[in-house]
């Protein structure tokens, strides 16, 4: 063991006597304000209530009872909605903090894909009731109208690159193509959206017919559009690289925990002032010549113990194998923390933490956090002994903690996790918060058994390890 990270070992352990969130974690992450995010809600609502509002409103009764005017009126009424819920896709992956802290990551692209197929739905059916209504005003065939359209307004030839950019970006998002494509293409094809919606805003101010004439909205709306870039540049950019200059992140060691396995253990400043809960977890961007454009998401595998973090990864392709022969002195930039698996999420007093695989990471963490009083009843699925990596910690914290150790150990078949064993380890499991890590399968899988022991669904949180 490396003299320099030796400090990293000095975990809570059952001989220590620290509070029950150590001093030299650092300062613990902030509670979720659910309210805040109802508030936030409300204001949406009203701005589609207010887009709705504009499109009705700037519609004469003549412009409405001329050739074309229902069909441009559905037309206008589309593409307002469908930009509205468009910007709204953008925010929801902003990863706005006291919107995370709440929904955390999976629930906010869980909102994200469950929306996306409304802007497009609707911003197709606008190109198409726009043709067919400025084809019947000039009576003519709708093909060539098409051609009008594009051929003699430069802002709707761009917004039309903008629809099909987006058309594209929604056939790749679709489940089934999505799995076959490598992310980091997948993720290079999703940021044209932005590009998309950057093109189509000049025809939407420029031509709309809810903006022709209309100052005071034009103004609103591009306000509406700024606050959105401001808010994704601010997020997504500005502030990662003010915490990654901040705390300056390098590694120190790279530490063999299992078959496969490895803990990267990283040194920074101020890591006392990074708010940050057990459980939760960075994008994290390696800064080597091929590793430098992909971030990836770890969960922190300890609490910051400061001047040291860790993280523990199980080679799983091709970023999480190179990590291994991480040189010490490679510099880190970090996106987080993000995710709401923490102890804040709890709602009763006790509570049963389940991991499978590598999910042992964000439950270390977790655990490291949770009170005492939570009596935490730890249920850890491997495949092998070798494979339940940082068992040790695990045992000294559940001891330390007064809780309960079960461990899963062997092939799936025979060593089974299934609502006989839980209710037999946990006689009480209905009582308790239950939170579930692991690969996705394995969360799928638990998420329903736990349900069908009569654990109320506020009780369960889940951070599945892909997102
Ligand atoms: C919230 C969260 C916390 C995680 N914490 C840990 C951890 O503590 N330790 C650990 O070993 N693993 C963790 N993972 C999983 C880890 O992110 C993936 O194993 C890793 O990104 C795989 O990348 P790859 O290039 O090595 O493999 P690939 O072959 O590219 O991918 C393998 C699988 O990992 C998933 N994946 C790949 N890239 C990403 C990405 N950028 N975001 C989300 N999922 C991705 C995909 O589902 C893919 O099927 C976590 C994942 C999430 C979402």
């Amino acid at each position: 063991m490396s003299a320099r990270t030796a400090q990293f070992d000095a975990l809570p352990t059952a001989s220590s006597r620290r509070s029950r969130r150590d001093q030299a974690a650092g300062t613990p992450g902030p509670a979720p304000k659910p309210a805040a995010v109802k508030a936030a809600l409300v204001v949406v609502g009203l701005g589609l209530g207010v887009s709705v509002g504009l499109a009705l409103t700037a519609e004469t009764r003549a412009e409405f009872s001329a050739a074309g005017g229902p069909a441009i009126f559905i037309g206008s009424f589309t593409g307002l909605v469908g930009t509205y819920l468009a910007l709204i896709m953008v925010l929801l992956v902003s990863r706005i903090p006291f919107v995370e802290r709440v929904l955390g990551q999976d629930g906010l692209l869980r909102w994200h894909r469950g929306l996306a197929p409304w802007p497009i739905s609707l911003l197709i059916a606008h190109a198409i009731f726009i043709t067919v209504g400025y084809a019947q005003a000039a009576k003519n065939g709708l093909w060539r109208e098409a051609g009008v359209l594009v051929g003699q307004y430069p802002d709707v030839l761009i917004a039309t690159v903008a629809l099909g950019i987006m058309c594209a970006i929604g056939v790749v998002s679709l489940r089934a193509i999505r799995r076959r494509l490598p992310r980091e293409r997948w993720w290079l094809i999703h940021l044209y959206m932005y590009l998309a919606l950057a093109l189509a805003y000049a025809h939407v101010i420029v031509l709309g017919p809810s903006f022709v004439r209309h100052p005071l909205t034009q103004l609103v709306w591009a306000l509406a559009w700024i606050a959105t870039a401001g808010v994704v540049l601010g997020y997504r950019i500005g502030l990662p690289i003010i915490r990654t200059m901040r705390h300056r992140l390098e590694v120190v060691e790279v530490r063999p925990e299992g078959p496969g396995v490895v803990s990267i253990i990283l040194r920074g400043r101020d890591l006392e002032k990074l708010h940050v809960s057990g459980g939760q977890f960075f994008l994290w961007r390696f800064l080597t010549p091929k590793m430098w454009w992909q971030a990836h998401p770890y969960s922190l595998s300890a609490l910051p113990r400061p001047p040291f973090l860790r993280l523990t990864v199980k080679d799983a392709g091709d970023h999480s194998g190179s990590l291994a022969s991480l040189a010490p002195g490679t510099k880190v930039a970090i996106e987080g923390p993000y995710g709401a698996f923490t102890q804040h999420a709890q709602q009763q007093p006790r509570a049963l933490l389940i991991a499978g695989g590598i999910g042992v990471t964000a439950l270390r963490s977790l655990l490291e956090d949770l009170p005492r009083r939570s009596a935490p009843v730890v249920i850890i699925r491997a495949s092998s002994e070798a494979d339940f990596v940082l068992r040790r910690e695990i045992g000294e914290l559940v001891h330390h903690k007064r809780g309960e150790l079960h461990e899963v150990i062997g092939d799936r078949n025979q060593a089974r996790l299934d609502e006989r064993a839980l209710a037999r380890m946990v006689p009480d499991i209905g009582q308790r918060d239950v939170y579930i890590c692991g690969p996705e399968g394995f969360v799928a899988d638990l998420v329903p058994l736990v349900k069908s022991l009569g654990v109320a669904d506020e009780s369960i949180h889940h951070e599945a390890f892909a997102l």
